[in-house]
């Protein structure tokens, strides 16, 4: 294994890559032409010609103030990816506007005029919250890699920070593994984070770059021939974000892109399960739907139903995707829970942690059991139910009832029921960390 060589700062890998674009783009505005969130849901990038949006981006990049224009594109970006394949120059606009934000963010934060500042404490609040609510010490130390890891395995599986949110998912995931006799180590939750929070929400790439670094670090030391990923923005972040920023001695792979990979093995296990699945899914230029619709497809008795949303949108759900967009959020997740009833199903399956978060409320609205596809896997498998406690909570109207139903874990935990009692209003309408619109 080939040693780490010590990283450049982030923020100078970043503005040497924000000057090539600069200086590759033509400004022929094809990438703003095609954007999702300027054509559905922005008055004020409508009523501008792409070719001057794009144009204002490329003066941030260059080192110039953001226009109105350049900052609405940057923090309305959903990273839908629809741009990518557009762009006759071989740039990918999406990095580009991950960058201007990046920039913007920051001259934001000196200024003392970052809306979001503060993001990072309180998102890493609400996951002790939401996560002490649902599991052991024991569970999380086990999840996020602090015991129970064996040595030299040949993966990890890299949870990042959110899904543990929804341990739900971290716990059937982790079953899946074991029945198919994979030998890996756990890293996840805060302290072994991407970095996107302080890339993109603060704007401080070093802070970024340092736990980026500190990540792979750890990972490295663990001497895995592959990472699983989970968290399609740790994808991102990894694979396109800060990619060059720091070598990496190991493969890294999305975990659906794996099971898809061991389907042959997986497949003759698979029981037959009578569901109707609508599966929610998102494009975002990356394979991870199309695998778990592959698997899907593969359990006998299952019916895949065919109806309409727009995954094309964003690249998943949650904040720094769709979830920036109030309006298209809301259309979006209407006409997927419309269509699929329509369309004679009986379950949605979300595809990421974010999606889960936000989709499993419509279990109050909607005839539908909503379920992440690795519980229908896991359910085929003839796998043991693990309780979906972030959906109960959810679906829950009473803020004390929900604390009285997790108080075993609240003590365990020792969590503040005063800090639970200002959260959990938010939380259960979806409002995370504060910002989520609804
Ligand atoms: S990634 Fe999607 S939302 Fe972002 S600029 Fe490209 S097309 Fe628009
Ligand atoms: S499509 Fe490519 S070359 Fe054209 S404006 Fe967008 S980034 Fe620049």
């Amino acid at each position: 294994m080939e040693p780490n060589r010590a990283p450049s700062p982030l923020v100078e890998h970043l503005n040497q890559k924000g000057s090539s674009f600069a200086d590759l783009c033509s400004e022929c505005g094809k990438c703003a032409e095609v954007c999702p969130v300027i054509r559905e849901s922005s008055p004020i990038l409508q009523q501008a010609k792409p070719t001057q949006v794009i144009g204002d981006v490329v003066k941030v990049l260059r080192g110039e103030s953001a226009s109105e224009y350049a900052k609405t594109w940057a923090e309305i970006c959903t990273g839908s990816g629809k741009c990518i394949s557009h762009c006759p120059e071989g740039i990918n606009p999406r990095l580009m506007l991950s960058i201007t934000l990046s920039k913007i963010r920051k001259e934001q934060t000196v200024s003392r005029e970052n809306p979001l500042n503060g993001f990072y404490r309180r998102m890493s609040q609400i996951i002790k919250l939401a996560a002490g609510m649902q599991m052991t010490p024991e569970e999380y130390k086990r999840i996020t890699g602090a015991t129970g890891n064996p040595e030299n395995a040949e993966f990890i599986f890299y949870i990042g920070c959110n899904v543990i949110r929804t341990p739900v998912i971290v716990f059937t995931a982790m079953d899946i593994l074991d029945q198919l006799g994979v030998e890996y180590a756990m890293l996840g939750g805060n302290a072994n984070c991407c970095g996107i929070i302080h890339l993109k929400w603060h704007g401080d790439a070093n802070a970024a770059g340092k736990m980026n670094s500190n990540t792979v670090d750890k990972m490295a030391a663990l001497n895995p021939k592959k990472v699983l990923h989970w968290c399609p923005t740790c994808v991102l972040q990894f694979g396109e974000t800060v990619d060059g920023y720091k070598p990496y001695p190991f493969d890294f792979q999305h975990f659906s892109d794996y099971l898809f990979s061991r389907l042959d093995s997986i497949a003759p296990r698979l029981k037959p399960i009578k569901r109707r699945v609508a599966l929610h899914s998102h494009d975002g230029g990356l394979s991870i739907g199309k695998s778990v619709e592959k698997i899907l497809d593969a359990i006998p008795g299952l019916e895949l139903v065919e109806f309409e949303e727009h995954e094309h949108w964003a690249y998943n759900c949650g904040p720094g995707a769709l979830n920036n967009v109030e309006s298209m959020r809301r259309d979006a997740h209407m006409q997927t829970l419309k269509s699929a009833v329509a369309a004679g199903a009986d379950t949605v399956a979300t595809l990421y942690h974010t999606c889960h978060r936000d989709l499993c409320v419509f279990e109050k609205q909607f005839p539908v059991e909503v379920l992440n596809w690795t519980q229908i896997v896991s359910e085929s498998l003839s796998l043991p139910e693990h309780p979906d406690l972030y959906k109960s909570m959810k679906l829950q109207d009473e803020v004390a009832v929900a604390i009285d139903d997790a108080s075993e874990f609240i003590k365990m935990n020792n969590l503040d029921v005063e800090a639970l009692k200002s959260a959990l209003p938010e939380m259960m309408l979806g409002k995370d960390e504060g910002i989520s619109l609804w």
